[in-house]
């Protein structure tokens, strides 16, 4: 492993560095900086408006989406700059988040299934942050299981009918297209008869209920679909292969997903050296001591984890299955860190408003959070399960229903 720039890295960062100096939203700087994992809020701006005009800003000048290729809006930079990018863009990154979905995982399936109408005529807006995607997936039937979801497509004519209901959908409420599979043929082993489709959020049809967090806010939804219409050119793939093409949408999804998981550790390292406990300092408490060294340890171990799949994406490879550790660690991590400064703040640790509780609330905003990046993008079972069977070669789960026809597969209340 090399931790050190190569002259020609070191040079791109440095432009990206002074172009950020230049246009950033300083003013954003401060509250985005405190905000902390679990919350941004802002105190007089529209967070998605704020992100919608960086994102603008960014594409206007070329610093957009900027390892997709250039006619699509990005600037076709290499793997490792895209790295580089992130840590330069430092705090105004949070400000990325309504995009994650479209830029991370929608765009790059259109790059791979969509025809070049289709890329040229969607990607620069998503691009450009003008039109925001959300990735219409899972099902209350099928979650870890994508393959188990209900959601029917059938064709009439030119277009596709379909009906059902997807559920969890980040950002739907402020999404312009959302990228759906669903099933077209239930004769089909479960696996075989799924579509993939794009369709406009503001279809007739389409019903977008928010789901209230235990957090207070909504950011993900019920979505309903009753006899929405999708044009057959809206199709991504071939008519019942979307399983393959849900391979690409979920391989980005666990790549830009595990690129960014928090785990408390600076935040919480912050307030224990701060905090007095009725005996003294927090940081001469002896439990307290062994919790931050054994959460500083694994801090390192994470960090070296993600240099190696740096590391390895700067000599041109792509990160392997072993990455699913770094997204399991840092996610039962982040959940002990809250509990544990909750823990610390005593009775107080109940109070969540930023105003009353101590270190501006940000614990218990992190403790609400904390269980969904447990679950978002693989359940903490299902990431043990890829490092069992693809990294030390374990035996396989049983998938009795692999061959059977969907609609021949024992369900429950069927
Ligand atoms: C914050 C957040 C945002 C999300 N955003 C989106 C989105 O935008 N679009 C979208 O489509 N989905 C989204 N999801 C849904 C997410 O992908 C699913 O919640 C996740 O895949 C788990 O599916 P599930 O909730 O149906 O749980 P289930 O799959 O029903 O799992 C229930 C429990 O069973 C365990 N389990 C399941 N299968 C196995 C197995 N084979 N072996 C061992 N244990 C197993 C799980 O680990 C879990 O503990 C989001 C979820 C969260 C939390």
């Amino acid at each position: 492993m090399n931790f050190d720039d190569t002259p020609q890295e070191a040079a791109f960062r440095a432009e990206a560095r002074k172009w950020i100096q230049a246009n950033a939203p300083k003013d954003l700087a401060d509250e985005l900086g405190a905000a902390g994992t679990g919350r941004i809020r802002l105190r007089e701006t529209n967070l998605l408006e704020a992100s919608k005009k960086w994102q603008k800003k960014k594409f206007d000048a070329g610093w957009a989406t900027i390892s997709w290729p250039k006619e699509f809006g990005g600037r076709g930079a290499s793997p490792i700059e895209r790295v580089i990018w992130s840590q330069e863009e430092g705090v105004y990154g949070k400000l990325h988040g309504p995009f994650l979905i479209g830029q991370g995982m929608c765009g790059p399936t259109i790059m791979a299934f969509g025809t070049d109408e289709l890329k040229k005529k969607y990607l620069p807006k998503m691009a450009s942050g003008e039109e925001v995607w959300c990735q219409l997936f899972s099902e209350p039937s099928g979650g870890s299981d994508v393959a188990g979801l209900r959601t029917r497509g059938e064709r009439d004519g030119d277009d596709w009918i379909i009906n059902g209901q997807k559920i969890w959908t980040s950002g739907a409420h402020y999404s312009d297209y959302g990228l759906l599979i669903a099933r077209t043929d239930a004769n089909l082993p479960k696996h075989k008869g799924l579509t993939m489709f794009f369709l406009d959020m503001k279809s007739p049809g389409v019903e977008v209920r928010p789901i209230k967090q235990a957090s207070g806010e909504a950011e993900f939804n019920e979505v309903y679909f009753t006899n929405v219409r999708i044009p057959d050119h809206q199709r991504l793939g071939e008519v019942n292969n979307g399983w393959t093409v849900s391979l690409t949408t979920l391989m980005n999804e666990r790549m830009s997903i595990g690129a960014r998981v928090a785990t408390g550790f600076p935040e919480m390292f912050e307030f224990c050296a701060q905090l007095m406990l009725e005996d003294g300092p927090a940081l001469d408490n002896p439990t307290v001591k062994s919790k931050l060294a054994s959460w500083a340890t694994r801090t390192s171990g994470l960090k070296y984890t993600s240099y190696r799949a740096i590391s390895s994406l700067s000599k041109g490879e792509r990160p392997g299955p072993e990455n699913s550790i770094g997204k399991l660690v840092a996610g039962s991590m982040l959940q002990d860190i809250a509990t544990f400064a909750m823990e610390l703040q005593g009775a107080a640790g109940v109070l969540t408003d930023p105003a009353q509780a101590e270190a501006a609330a940000q614990f218990q905003a992190m403790f609400l959070r904390s269980p969904s990046s447990r679950i978002a993008g693989g359940t903490d079972e299902i990431l043990r399960n890829i490092i069992a069977e693809r990294v030390l070669g374990l035996p396989g789960d049983i998938r009795v229903d692999k061959d059977v026809a969907f609609n021949k597969v024992a369900v429950k209340g069927r």
